[in-house]
């Protein structure tokens, strides 16, 4: 068998066009979506990260405000921008690249982001929303996983899902969600005992470690949905998922490439999160009710 593929830019595309109604609806009520995007210091990667993600806004009509802070700004000062942006009205979503330099505590920047603004879906309340399967905004990476997943045509409820991976952005979330989804989530990470255990048994294999070539077909069951979020650059400048790609789609049924897979979802899901963020601005202002924490339910949206 050889697996199909799961084409992450293709679903990226079709979603992208479906943002223009959107936003020209938002547009024709006064609203022009915003996101900030504040960048602390001169990390390469992340230069190229926020480069992508304001190149996205701009191709779908969100307005988008770079804060480029050099990198030995103050705690307080970035706090004081967030502050800031908080209290815009033309800011509907707030989003911190990370890593942040040392001499800051990034979860007190993240829980300084209002959450009415926390597109990226790192603050605590969001993330808390995640464990009773409820939350305003659900985090990028792996919201993007499961709109992959949809593709597919496959039910999770009831499949074994392994992630592999138990970072705060990637692999508790996508377990917590796919948990909500009534599927059978094993989550693995570094100190896993025999991962190939655990990754035989999956339905639906999800790999988030950032480890070019941890997943052999050897691991795989035959016919399972594999997801490949790792991206890793090789010495000779191919960029790599964590799954051998040539030799596990000959086993699994589905497969997401890198590049390719994944990744245009992650920034795709970021858009998402700031339209919806100002559509329910607007319908906070024409309701004149504030109190309107009703947030979206993961399952089945
Ligand atoms: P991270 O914070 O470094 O977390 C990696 C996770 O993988 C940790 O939980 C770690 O376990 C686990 N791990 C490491 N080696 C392992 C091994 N040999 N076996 C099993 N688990 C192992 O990374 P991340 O931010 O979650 O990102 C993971 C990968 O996804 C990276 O390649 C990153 O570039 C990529 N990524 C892609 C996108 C996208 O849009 N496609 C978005 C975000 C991240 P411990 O917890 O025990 O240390």
């Amino acid at each position: 068998m050889t697996a199909q593929i799961i084409d992450g830019k293709a679903l990226s595309k079709q979603l992208r066009e479906g943002f223009k109604a959107r936003v020209g609806a938002l547009v024709a009520q006064g609203v022009t979506p915003g996101l900030a995007v504040i960048l602390v210091g001169d990390n390469p990667a992340s230069r190229v990260y926020v480069g992508n993600k304001v190149k996205a806004c701009e191709e779908c009509g969100v307005r988008s405000f770079h804060i480029a802070l050099p990198g030995d700004t103050l705690e307080s000062e970035v706090l004081a921008t967030i502050a800031r942006l908080n209290a815009d009205p033309a800011v509907h979503g707030i989003l911190i690249q990370l890593p942040l330099p040392p001499h800051i505590d990034g979860r007190k920047v993240l829980e300084a982001i209002s959450v009415h603004k926390d597109v990226d879906g790192f603050h605590l309340y969001n993330v808390g929303g995640l464990v009773v399967g409820n939350t305003i905004f659900p985090p990028c990476t792996p919201y993007g996983v499961q709109l992959l997943l949809d593709t597919t045509g496959t039910d999770v409820a009831g499949k074994n899902v392994v992630v592999v991976g138990a970072s705060n952005i990637v692999g508790k979330p996508m377990a917590l969600m796919l948990l909500q989804r009534e599927a059978t989530v094993t989550i693995c990470h570094a100190k896993t005992r025999d991962l190939a255990q655990h990754t035989i048994l999956a339905d639906i294999l999800i790999v988030a470690a950032g480890k070019p070539g941890l997943i052999v077909p050897q691991m795989v069951k035959q016919g399972a949905i594999v997801i490949d979020v790792g991206i890793n650059r090789l010495a000779d400048g191919r960029i790599v998922g964590d799954v051998d790609f040539d030799g596990v789609k000959e086993k699994a049924s589905w497969i997401t490439p890198v590049p390719g897979g994944v990744g245009p979802m992650t920034v795709t899901m970021l858009i998402e999160n700031t339209l919806r963020s100002a559509e329910r601005a607007l319908r906070m202002r024409q309701t004149d009710d504030y109190q309107d924490w009703e947030a979206p339910v993961l399952k089945g949206h």
